[in-house]
């Protein structure tokens, strides 16, 4: 895939910790706008040219209806698509592909979180882990004032004894 999310800083040269260099002449460069400055003085060319002729050729063609495209810089090279439609097509398209990634990633994610579950089910695991579930509410029962328990199980009052013995040792 061509240049989608590719990062472009703001100063290549120091960023990529290198500087940049002259292809024609190996002068090294801070940054650049430094780089295309000589290219254009020294060498007499444009950077498009130099990039085309030293870099990567003339890869200007819209991904989308095959188009030339812009060139942004020789760091950059070519835009990937070119004008507004299909500039816009190729974001929507993007974006799109960014939610279906999304959807994908939190569909792996249930799943996985399904098969600890499973996977605790088969090695008794996860009796344990309810068991510890049951005991922190227990604890947080044993700090509740008298008021307190009646408002979270009054209702249980309600019920009749079987029913009531049940709902306690549900949530106990
Ligand atoms: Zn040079
Ligand atoms: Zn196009």
């Amino acid at each position: 895939m061509a240049a989608r999310g590719r990062f472009i800083p703001k100063n290549p040269g120091k960023y990529m910790g290198h500087r940049l260099k002259c292809l024609l002449c190996d002068r090294e460069f801070d940054n650049k706008n430094g780089l295309s400055r000589h290219i254009i003085w020294t060498h007499k060319i444009t950077t498009e040219q130099y990039y085309v002729d030293h870099i990567k050729g003339l890869v200007n063609t819209c991904i989308r209806c095959g188009d030339s495209t812009k060139f942004l810089g020789i760091i950059e090279g070519y835009a990937i698509s070119c004008g507004h439609s299909c500039s816009q097509f190729m974001n929507r398209e993007r974006i799109k592909a960014d939610k279906d990634k999304y959807a994908e990633y939190n569909k792996n994610i249930s799943k996985a979180v399904g098969e600890i579950w499973k996977t605790r089910e088969v090695t008794g695991e996860n009796i344990n882990i309810r068991k510890k579930i049951g005991e922190s509410i227990k604890r947080n029962n044993l700090l509740l004032s008298k008021d307190e328990m009646n408002m979270k199980y009054g209702w249980l009052n309600k019920l009749s004894g079987d029913e009531y013995e049940k709902a306690v040792k549900n949530d106990l």
